[in-house]
């Protein structure tokens, strides 16, 4: 087994006014490549800030983070959106389309910013569509679409481009739990298939039945980690 995420000491404060918030202490973490890991904690635990700091998003206090043998305090500005291009996918919370964009025009937009040529993103970016089951879709705008058929469209965003990881923040938040539990499923067989690693973080107990393996953040520290043999 490779590791695909690796933290190590790492910690994150911020400054709210004169007080100090300790979003991250002190925390290891490592993943293995094409697992389906949950992080799991209530509100405020530093579930946004792990994986921000994982996704390249933000920096850590000290500490260090290496993702797919990257080491990101060895990288520089242009080095790292080159990481976050190439090889990680990342879905939101509040879905995060662009909404002047159709469908397939989100789900190409990171190919282009790849240089990938324009017949190939539309062929590639239907493709991925149907997967998600949004086959007929492709020229709705996120306004047309439902709340669940926008975040199948973040996932096809997310792993149209092959990344390695996909770093997904409370991907079913905004959703009913029957439209999570579907887009759960649909990840799941991502992960199944293309063999694309997930961190998906949640506090919803449904969302975390679904995972491999549960590792929970209370205060910013890691309480448990739990692997599931049975999947
Ligand atoms: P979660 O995603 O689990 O809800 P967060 O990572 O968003 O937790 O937050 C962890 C802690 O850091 C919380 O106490 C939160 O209030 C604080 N925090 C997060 N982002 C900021 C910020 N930009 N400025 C100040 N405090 C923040
Ligand atoms: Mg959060």
């Amino acid at each position: 087994m490779t590791t695909i995420v690796s933290c190590k000491g790492v910690s994150k404060t911020y400054q709210q006014g004169k007080v100090t918030v300790n979003a991250l202490t002190n925390v290891d973490l490592s993943v293995e490549t094409g697992g389906f890991m949950a992080l799991a904690g209530p509100s405020g635990s530093g579930k946004t800030t792990l994986l921000n700091l994982i996704g390249g998003l933000d920096n850590p206090d000290s500490g260090t983070i290496q993702v797919d043998g990257q080491t990101y305090t060895h990288l520089n500005g242009s080095q790292m959106a080159d990481l976050r291009l190439h090889r990680i996918g990342f879905i939101f919370q509040a879905y995060n389309l662009i909404p002047v964009l159709s469908a397939v025009e989100n789900v190409e937009y990171v190919m282009l910013l790849q240089g990938v040529a324009a017949d190939e993103r539309r062929e590639r970016a239907r493709e991925v569509l149907d997967t998600v089951g949004l086959s007929g879709k492709y020229d709705r705008r996120p306004a047309e679409l439902s709340g669940g058929q926008q975040q199948r469209v973040a996932v096809a965003r997310a792993i149209v481009a092959h990344p390695s990881i996909v770093l997904a923040d409370e991907p079913t938040a905004n959703l009913d739990s029957k439209t999570g539990e579907s887009l759960l499923a649909l990840m799941l067989q991502m992960n199944r298939e293309r063999s694309v690693t997930f961190i998906f973080s949640t506090h919803d107990n449904m969302v975390m039945d679904f995972a491999r393996r549960i590792v929970m953040i209370r205060d910013g520290r890691i309480d448990s980690d739990q692997n599931k043999t049975d999947r």
